[in-house]
């Protein structure tokens, strides 16, 4: 039988080589297996990263994170969902909220249900039936509840928080558990040449780190993975065709809110988010519809507060790493591939390799049955996600604006068509390989961008319709009273800060 893994040697230290040590170094056999993490002084990180999505709670768990902590090390606010601007016309907004719209009622989503009430007149949006959305509009913030009956039970959050001081809180957790950091640049990556694995890396200083696996969190240089195994990129740009974006962070000016705004521009969209100690702003952007300098200037005249650095370019390429497993190397963050960050999934999916990294832990040094099977997984994944991207800048309405119309016009993926076609036939969002985004996720964007269902589930036809408004009704007024209820997001996070707020309170 081929030798065990003994030693891991993470190449990088930003968010994905810290979430890689605090994770491993939690789940691994401590007494058998050695992490050894490799960051240079020299090469910064990509410094943004600041929204999440709510799976992150499961990986803070994983780390035995506590939350109150994070948040303070982290500069935390709350996150309940993501608003919407212009995106399919100048003026219009929606938000697509985490958690789910009322309950599934007789078994049929409860979103079938209003349909059928919509198409006898009923005028009220689903948002009203939202928890998450109502608190978010209302500048308020709660936890879900374990009781299923409680409206709070259908909520959802995730946070925002400082990219930079995250991975400096990862790091005093995994160091403390035994992770060794070695501060140096790698020069070059050596490989066996028996079998084309990696059998160390040589550091600028001449020294070298040797290692079972090695974990590739070198972002976009892909130094192992890309550089030194040449494991092919597929570019989705034709679909996905942002490659750019300008970052810069602003003067806070009020509370933070609970929610991400996402605000379309003429080339792309900016990002707004709020967090304890300042704001932070982003124009994401396609180079063949508008300059660096354009760009720069529409940012800095969309801030609500004083700019509080010059702005930092970056440039990117949308697509994956069909490999991103291969031989004794994993790679995880942005050397496995980038979506742009309309959805805040890229630490998801940092999250997502590791998991998955970890329940398929290698047997040996090279083990393409397990490798193949994580590739498959996350391929799947990838996937999703990248149509439910596509749906935002395909389904709008921004005619004689060019970079929209071009999104409009082009050819979406088979898998995406397919979707869009179930939800306009009948209000379907229930899709094959649901995994990140669900129902509710889906139905929030093909809603809030316009996509108009010409049926709904027959099985919603059953039952008296009066009843079913009346349910609707008061159902409506619960999630109302229980919105107002709820503390405002700042003194839910000062209270949190002074270390009084009751977790998982229902
Ligand atoms: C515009 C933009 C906005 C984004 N917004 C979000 C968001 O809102 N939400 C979200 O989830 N994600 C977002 N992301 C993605 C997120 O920033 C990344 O997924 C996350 O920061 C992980 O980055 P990383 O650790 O892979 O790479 P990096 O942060 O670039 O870290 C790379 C590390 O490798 C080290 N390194 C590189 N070369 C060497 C070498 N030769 N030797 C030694 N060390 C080396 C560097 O020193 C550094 O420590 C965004 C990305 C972009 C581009």
């Amino acid at each position: 039988m081929a030798a065990p893994i003994r030693h891991i040697v993470i190449v990088g230290g930003g968010t994905a080589g810290w979430m890689a040590a605090a994770l491993l170094s939690n789940v691994l056999p401590r007494d058998r297996l050695r992490l050894t993490l490799v960051e240079s002084p020299d090469i910064g990180t990509v410094g943004v990263g600041e929204a999440t999505i709510p799976p992150i709670q499961f990986f803070n768990r994983a780390v035995g994170i506590d939350e109150a902590e994070f948040m303070r090390a982290t500069e935390g606010t709350f996150k309940l969902g993501i608003a919407f601007r212009d995106w399919v016309r100048p003026g219009h907004r929606y938000m697509h909220p985490f958690g789910q719209p009322g309950q599934a009622i007789k078994g049929v989503s409860f979103h079938a249900w209003w349909l059928r009430l919509r198409t006898a007149g009923y005028t009220v949006p689903l948002s009203d039936f939202w928890l998450a959305e109502k608190l978010a509009d209302e500048g308020r913030f709660d936890t879900p509840s374990p009781d299923a009956r409680s409206p709070k039970s259908t909520l959802a959050y995730a946070y925002h928080f400082d990219a930079g001081l995250y991975a400096a809180y990862l790091r005093t957790i995994a160091e403390p558990r035994g992770v060794t950091r070695v501060e140096a640049t790698v020069a070059d990556v050596a490989l066996d040449p028996t079998d084309g694995t990696v059998s160390h890396v040589i550091l600028a200083d001449g020294r070298r780190v040797d290692g079972d696996y090695f974990i590739d969190c070198t972002g976009f240089r892909a130094l192992v993975i890309g550089q030194a195994l040449g494991r092919p990129y597929e570019d989705w740009s034709h679909w996905l065709p942002a490659n750019r974006a300008v970052a810069v962070p602003s003067a806070r000016t009020r509370d933070p809110v609970p929610f991400t705004t996402a605000t379309a521009r003429s080339a792309g969209w900016q990002w707004r988010i709020n967090l304890r100690h300042r704001t932070g702003n982003g124009y994401v952007y396609v180079a063949d519809h508008i300059d660096d300098d354009q760009a720069a200037a529409t940012l800095l005249a969309n801030l609500d507060g004083q700019a509080l650095a010059d702005p930092r370019f970056l440039r990117f390429t949308t697509g994956r790493r069909t490999q991103s497993r291969y031989k004794n190397v994993l790679a995880v963050g942005l050397s496995s591939g980038f979506l742009e960050p309309l959805e805040s999934t890229s630490i998801h999916f940092i999250q997502h390799a590791l998991i998955k990294f970890a329940a398929t832990f290698p047997l040996s040094k090279d083990d393409p049955l397990s490798a193949n099977l994580y590739n498959r997984m996350i391929g799947e994944e990838l996937e999703q996600v990248r149509d439910f991207l596509i749906l935002h800048y395909h389904a709008n309405q921004r005619v004689g604006d060019p970079f929209w119309d071009r999104m409009r016009h082009m050819d979406v993926p088979d898998s995406l068509a397919e979707k869009i076609a179930l939800f306009r036939a009948r209000g379907c969002a229930i899709f094959p390989n649901q995994t990140l985004f669900q129902e509710p996720n889906w139905l929030a964007v093909l809603l809030g961008q316009e996509v108009e269902p010409a049926s709904y589930d027959p099985l919603a036809d059953a039952g008296d319709l009066s009843d079913i408004r009346q349910g609707f009704d008061a159902t409506r007024q619960i999630i109302a009273q229980t919105a107002r209820a709820a503390p405002r997001h700042m003194d839910y996070l000062s209270r949190l800060n002074a270390g009084s707020n009751r977790r998982g309170a229902a």
